[in-house]
């Protein structure tokens, strides 16, 4: 294993709006410098993310309906190669190096630096949970399905069914009670962001609304919490183009039987900039996906670990008829096989992925990963 987790440096030219990182940088750190400046790259929803791995798949959050994939704001890669050799890919270098790293994962080298394009942000947005009781879950996320096809590019959602925190913006008769908590952001104009998130936080009868203007690293770090490290975690993953009935139903069937009070169900909104990019751009054809869907598991003690694995794998199931057929690669676990990272990436986009591994990596020595094997299947 080659660990990066020291080489941390983050250099941000606010003139020329980019913004250069080193692969042991974390998400917050990212959003730290460059929010000091009121600018940001779209990453991921937990703030201790690794930038390197979550980019090298392609890389979403809730800036990503506004703008686009992590990795649709990437300039360049510095990379030592198998052999060793220093290069570097972007556009006007090694494209189809460059091609193959936005969403190939760790498959063609080390990355040592990686150069983004930056956009404005805040740094204060309006941005906040909504909680809904749980018997409510079904109709809510059904009027949040509707009116999200007039929303926005600016605005972004995170339902998540899971158990209530102990937080205190919930009634504490809630707390360690099922919910829905829809976890929403207004990325645009602030002047615009009260009547944006309007027809979301107007849905139903919420038991709490904490939206409200707020430092975006904050909104980045609230549910930091329920991923620190320590338990014991399977995850499954599913795009939905929509969230129609039956996803709706199956999902929260399966919210009811949830055996521990740390997993969670969680459908973050897609779609808007990430969608206008072509398949072909990237390793990413998941472009017209509305939704993705993260069914975490998440325990502490072994002697459990089939009951949560199976619970995983039941909600994936019944989720599947409602499902594209695709999955994030970064949302793979390590049992789910090569049958999986072809679905990831589809066989014309992983047959592109094949001849870029043979010419970069031919002896198959970056293989602990979401592997693409030199050889095809
Ligand atoms: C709690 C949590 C929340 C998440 N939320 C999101 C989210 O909102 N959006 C999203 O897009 N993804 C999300 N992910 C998935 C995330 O993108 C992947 O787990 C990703 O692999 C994390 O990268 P890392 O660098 O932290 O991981 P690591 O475990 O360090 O790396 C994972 C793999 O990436 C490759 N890799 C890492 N660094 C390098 C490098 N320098 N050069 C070459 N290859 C490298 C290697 O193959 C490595 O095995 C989340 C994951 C977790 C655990």
């Amino acid at each position: 294993m080659i660990d990066c987790s020291r080489m941390t440096g983050i250099q941000v030219d606010p003139d020329q709006r980019i913004v250069r990182a080193q692969p042991g940088v974390l998400i917050r750190d990212l959003d730290r410098e460059t929010q000091a400046l009121g600018l940001a790259v779209p990453g991921g929803f937990i703030s201790s993310t690794g930038l390197a791995g979550l980019t090298l798949g392609g890389g979403f959050g809730y800036l990503s309906r506004r703008c686009g994939l992590t990795v649709d704001n990437l300039i360049s890669v510095d990379l030592v190669t198998a052999d060793g050799d220093r290069v570097r890919a972007s556009d006007d270098q090694n494209a189809e190096l460059f091609w193959g790293l936005k969403g190939g994962g760790g498959n063609f080298g080390v990355a040592s630096s990686f150069e983004f394009r930056l956009h404005d942000l805040g740094p204060t947005v309006l941005a906040g949970p909504v909680v809904h009781d749980f018997d409510d879950a079904p109709e809510v996320l059904r009027q949040v399905s509707r009116v999200f096809e007039s929303l926005p590019e600016s605005v972004s959602c995170l339902p998540v069914l899971r158990y209530a925190p102990p937080a205190p913006f919930i009634p504490e008769q809630y707390h360690g009670r099922l919910i829905l908590l829809l976890a929403m952001i207004h990325t645009g104009d602030p002047e615009a962001g009260e009547s944006a998130l309007a027809p979301l936080r107007l849905i139903g009868r919420p038991l709490a609304d904490a939206v409200g203007p707020k430092p975006y690293c904050a909104f980045q770090a609230m549910f930091d919490k329920t991923a620190a490290h320590g338990a014991r975690n399977y995850w499954k993953g599913h795009y939905l183009d929509e969230l129609n009935d039956g996803a709706i139903d199956a999902l929260c069937a399966q919210a009811a039987r949830m055996p521990s009070k740390e997993s969670s169900i969680g459908m973050l909104s897609l779609g808007g900039a990430v969608s206008r990019k072509q398949d072909t751009d990237s390793p990413y054809p998941h472009r017209s996906a509305q939704w993705v869907l993260n069914i975490q598991a998440r325990w502490r003690e072994m002697a459990e670990d089939r009951t949560h694995i199976d619970w995983a794998r039941a909600t994936f199931e019944s989720v599947d008829p409602h499902a594209t057929g695709g999955v994030y690669v970064n949302f793979l676990s390590e049992d789910e096989g090569e049958a999986r990272v072809r679905a990831a990436y589809g066989e014309d986009t992983h047959s592109r992925l094949v001849a870029l591994k043979r010419q970069w990596d031919p002896e198959n020595r970056f293989h602990l990963n979401q592997n693409i094997r030199p050889g095809g299947s």
